[in-house]
């Protein structure tokens, strides 16, 4: 699984209409696109997704926010994907996000920002399983 990352285009992004921008972005880098859907989470899946943050004090509103519209789920191909993908995304918070960058581009604010991508290979793997099935990546 080394070269695959997980991303997600947030529901922000989504009900910009800047779904179809970002997935340009992403392949004008390089990245090819293993696995992609549109789906609308609940809260439950995304209390489940984002369970490694259960603890900060913002879950409730990541939870609500990622289970607030559509969004897109994606797998991600490319040598070193996991770095290569968290560097086209930018800095979690957009005031902080460099030039060129997806979050400097379409993030409104350290929680509406627009991307997610997988923090390490192992995450990856998780995040994939979590919303592919093997019959979904191609
Ligand atoms: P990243 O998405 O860059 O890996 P984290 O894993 O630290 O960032 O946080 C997960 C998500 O939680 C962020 O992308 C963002 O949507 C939200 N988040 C992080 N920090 C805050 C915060 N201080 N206030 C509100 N939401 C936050
Ligand atoms: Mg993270």
């Amino acid at each position: 699984m080394s070269n695959l990352t997980f991303g997600i285009i947030k529901p922000d992004a989504v009900r910009a209409g800047n779904h179809g921008k970002i997935v340009d972005r992403i392949l004008a880098a390089g990245f090819k696109i293993r696995g992609m859907k549109l789906i609308h989470q609940s809260l439950k899946q995304a209390e489940g997704f984002y369970a490694v943050h259960s603890e900060r004090p913002f879950f409730g509103e990541l939870t609500e926010f990622m289970s607030s519209g559509p969004c897109v789920v994606l797998a991600l191909e490319k040598e070193n994907a996991v770095p290569a993908w968290r560097e086209l995304m930018g800095a979690t918070n957009p005031a902080e996000a460099a030039e060129g960058t997806l979050r400097k581009d379409f993030a409104s604010s350290i929680g509406e920002n627009a991307v997610h991508g997988s923090d390490s290979e192992e995450n990856a793997a998780i995040e994939i399983a979590y919303f592919f099935s093997k019959l979904e990546l191609v």
